[in-house]
């Protein structure tokens, strides 16, 4: 689907900061994040919303979802904890008609940054926070959590 963002950013068509991929999944950047760190989850095939997401793709997202959490604490940025958030539909939210997954990063007593992030949402960074992440997401899957 050529007009879609997010496949145009699967197949390397436009950039993004990737932080992982496997054969179903990409994970990469908010290009504008409500904190630093904020990633989303992509099945690589497209679906619009969770009515056309076959249920095991579904559940291998949140899979990468609740590693990337995970990882996210083992990470030089040091969460303390995620949000996971997955808006379906317009009637909520949705912006892009690819599902996606949300993940984003929060830290004890961040309430502020995080409401000045969702207005503000600059990318701080990226490369060197994909990084981080995927150093993360190594100690993660090497040393678990
Ligand atoms: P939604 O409101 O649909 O759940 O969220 C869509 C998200 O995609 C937003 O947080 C927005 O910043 C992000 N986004 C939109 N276009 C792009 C893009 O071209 N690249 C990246 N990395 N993120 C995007
Ligand atoms: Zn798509």
């Amino acid at each position: 689907m050529s007009s879609c963002i997010f496949c145009e950013i699967v197949c390397g068509d436009a950039p993004a900061n990737r932080v992982y991929e496997d054969d179903e999944l990409l994970a990469f950047l908010d290009i504008r994040p409500i904190t630093q760190g904020h990633m989303l989850v992509v099945p690589k095939s497209h679906s619009t919303e969770l009515a056309d997401l076959d249920a095991d793709a579904g559940a291998r997202m949140f899979r990468l979802g609740h590693r990337l959490a995970l990882a996210l604490r083992r990470s030089d940025l040091a969460a303390d904890g995620a949000n996971l958030v997955l808006n379906d539909g317009t009637a909520a939210f949705q912006t892009v008609g690819h599902v996606h997954l949300h993940v984003v990063p929060r830290r004890h007593g961040d309430k502020l940054r995080f409401a000045t992030g969702l207005i503000l949402r600059r990318s701080k960074e990226p490369e060197a926070t994909a990084l981080a992440i995927r150093a993360g997401l190594d100690r993660f899957e090497t040393e678990g959590s």
